[in-house]
């Protein structure tokens, strides 16, 4: 995916393909027919290339924002959460997908139990059932904005002759889980017979912010052994969620072979954060400014692109993943420290963290066994708790909410959930609570 000749090896076949097809299938690719895009000049691009735009180096053009740069619950980007993970909450429940069999569930956070989002009395709630209100087949995303969980699912259907097609549709789910309302379609692409069908490339990251879906994929096809992108792919893009209306601009293009499914793609304030990276994992680190409409290119260098954090009006991350060593970075003064060491940790690899109102949660593994941690630090860069898991969540789940830390293991014959109160932090009496 990453060389680029043969991405154009890959735009041309797909030409050789398509002109080998007969008429009446050429009339129904046209009115199907999408942009193609494709983030850099030398490859050969079919349709329009978004505008994008501006971006500006020099700290010096910087322009100062001047809307409130405070939280705002009902609409503003859950940035402690991780949104790849799929999880997201309103203020009385924490939702998140089942990482067995793409059920949705929800955590009330008054009654402390999980429960299943569908109503119907008789449904099993199981995989692969259609009619359960709970079971999203390929979900990709869930956000919450403004009173509603929206969620985005791929869905295929068929066009005319050897055509398919895959939309990435929008649905708003009600808070029981008895409707999901179809709001619109993100993309459309286009595949010509069943063996493309089983190779279409199909990734997107998107976060809700201020109204705002800011979302980006890549779609394409593996065709004898070559890789392209096609219809719009990698640019990052934003839709007015009031008025489903897209900017005509990108807010920018990615590098070709960018893994942006596992970018930090996180916003607060006027600001939204994102990772120009390579297909290795680091990458530069910009901010759209959401009044000027320009990117800012933030003056670090390269960093591991998955540890990324926003703290207050700076920045957090790591150069190498590595590195014990977290660095802060302060936009405003283009200065750089060392925010926090972690050679002190109780177990060696420490790396991904999420930043709340008040800590930092670095989650760190030991080498040999299975086990983690959260190390807690404030906003001075103090280890100032330690919270041990002893389930091994890469098989379950774990969802950090403003107030509640979730973690547990989910599969066919283990279903255990925690809870932990983050207000208990402070008091040092947090621990996980099995949810009965
Ligand atoms: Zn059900």
């Amino acid at each position: 995916m990453k060389e680029k000749g043969r991405v154009l090896v890959g735009l041309i076949l797909m030409c050789t393909v398509l002109a080998g097809c007969g008429d009446k299938e050429t009339k129904n690719k046209e009115e199907i027919k999408k942009p193609v895009s494709v983030a850099e000049g030398e490859v050969s691009v079919q349709g329009e290339r978004k505008e994008e735009y501006p971006t500006v180096t020099e700290i010096s053009e910087f322009t100062p924002v001047k809307e409130s740069q405070e939280f705002n619950f009902n609409t503003d980007c859950q940035y402690y959460m991780m949104s790849h993970y799929l999880q997201a909450e309103s203020e009385d429940s924490i939702y998140f997908v089942s990482s067995v069999g793409n059920i949705l569930k929800v955590f009330d956070k008054t009654t402390k139990s999980v429960s299943i989002m569908c109503n119907k009395p008789e449904c099993p709630h199981e995989k692969y059932d259609y009619e359960c209100n709970a079971y999203f087949a390929r979900i990709s995303n869930i956000f919450y904005y403004n009173g509603s969980l929206y969620v985005l699912m791929a869905e295929s259907r068929e066009g005319e002759g050897d055509v398919f097609l895959i939309d990435l549709n929008m649905y708003r789910v009600s808070a029981d889980g008895s409707e999901r309302t179809f709001i619109t379609s993100l993309y459309t692409i286009v595949g010509y017979d069943g063996a493309f069908a089983s190779t279409t490339i199909f990734r997107v990251n998107c976060i809700q912010h201020r109204g705002y879906l800011y979302y980006i994929y890549d779609t394409g096809v593996k065709y004898e052994g070559e890789s392209f992108y096609n219809y719009g792919s990698n640019c990052l893009r934003r839709m007015n969620l009031e008025t489903l209306k897209e900017d005509e601009k990108c807010l920018a293009y990615m590098p070709i072979g960018s893994d942006y499914q596992q970018v930090s793609l996180m916003a607060k304030g006027s600001y939204v954060y994102y990772v120009k990276g390579d297909s290795e994992g680091f990458g530069e680190v910009y901010r759209f400014n959401t009044e000027s409409l320009e990117s800012e290119k933030i003056d670090i260098g390269t960093i591991a692109f998955e540890d990324l954090g926003i703290l207050g009006s700076g920045i957090l991350y790591k150069k190498d993943w590595q590195s014990h060593d977290i660095y802060r970075y302060n936009p405003d003064t283009g200065e750089e420290e060392l925010f926090a060491n972690l050679e002190s940790s109780q177990y060696a690899n420490c790396y991904n963290f999420n930043v709340d109102e008040n800590y930092v949660y670095v989650n760190c593994k030991d080498n040999q066994d299975d086990k983690f941690n959260f190390e807690v630090l404030n906003y001075s860069g103090e280890m100032v708790y330690t919270i041990e898991l002893d389930v091994h969540v890469s098989q379950g789940i774990l969802c950090i909410s403003s107030d509640y830390i979730l973690y547990g293991a989910e599969s066919d014959d283990e279903n255990e959930i925690y809870y932990l109160d983050k207000g208990k932090i402070e008091t040092g009496d947090a621990e996980y609570i099995k949810i009965e």
